[in-house]
C-alpha cells in the first residue's frame, strides 16, 4: 500500500539519484520532478525502483486511474507506488529532456540534453497505440495530443533500448 504521509509530500530518495532533485508541484500533473542543480547530457539522473511485479498483477492494478506502472519487459513492470524512488513523479512530455534505459532489469532516467537547475524533468511515455487513449497536456510545441504513440511508429525501436548513450 502506498503510504498515505509520502503522497501528502512526495521526497525523491537519495540512494536512487546522482544530483539533487526535489518534488513539487508541477504544471503538467499533481506533482513534478524538478532538478536543483545542473545536469549534463547523456549522465544518469535517477532509478526508477519500486516492487517487481507479474503481468497478472500489473493487469490487477492498472485498473485505477492513477498508477505508477513501468513496463520492464514483456513479463515485469515495476510498481513505483510501493518503494518508489521518486521518479515515478517525473511527468511524461512529448519533447522530454530525459528516457528510459533499461540496463540488466534496472530502470535508468538519463538526460537527454543539458538540464538546467529548476527545471522539471520529463520522459516521454511512450504508451502502446493499443491501450486505452491517454490525452497529453504536456503543451509542448511537438505535443502529439496523447501519451500514447500513434499507430504507424510502432515498429520503431524504442529509446529504452538504445542504451550506448548512457554515461
Ligand atoms: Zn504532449
Amino acid at each position: 500500500m502506498r503510504d498515505p504521509a509520502k503522497a501528502q509530500n512526495p521526497q525523491v530518495d537519495p540512494r536512487h539519484c546522482r544530483y539533487r532533485l526535489r518534488i513539487a508541484q508541477s504544471r503538467i500533473h499533481r506533482w513534478g520532478v524538478y532538478a536543483e542543480e545542473f545536469i549534463p547530457k547523456r549522465h544518469k539522473v535517477i532509478e526508477y525502483t519500486g516492487e517487481k511485479i507479474s503481468r497478472r498483477e500489473t493487469k490487477r492494478r492498472a485498473g485505477g486511474d492513477l498508477n505508477y506502472l513501468f513496463t520492464l519487459d514483456g513479463y515485469w513492470t515495476i510498481d513505483g507506488a510501493v518503494g518508489g524512488s521518486g521518479a515515478e513523479f517525473i511527468n511524461h512530455s512529448c519533447d522530454p529532456n530525459c528516457h528510459a534505459v533499461i540496463v540488466r532489469g534496472h530502470i535508468l532516467y538519463v538526460a537527454l540534453r543539458d538540464i538546467e537547475p529548476g527545471e522539471e524533468l520529463t520522459v516521454d511515455y511512450r504508451f502502446e497505440p493499443d491501450v486505452p487513449t491517454v490525452r497529453c497536456i504536456c503543451g509542448m510545441q511537438r505535443c502529439r495530443g496523447t501519451i500514447n504513440l500513434p499507430k504507424q511508429t510502432k515498429a520503431r525501436p524504442r529509446a529504452q533500448e538504445r542504451a550506448a548513450g548512457c554515461t
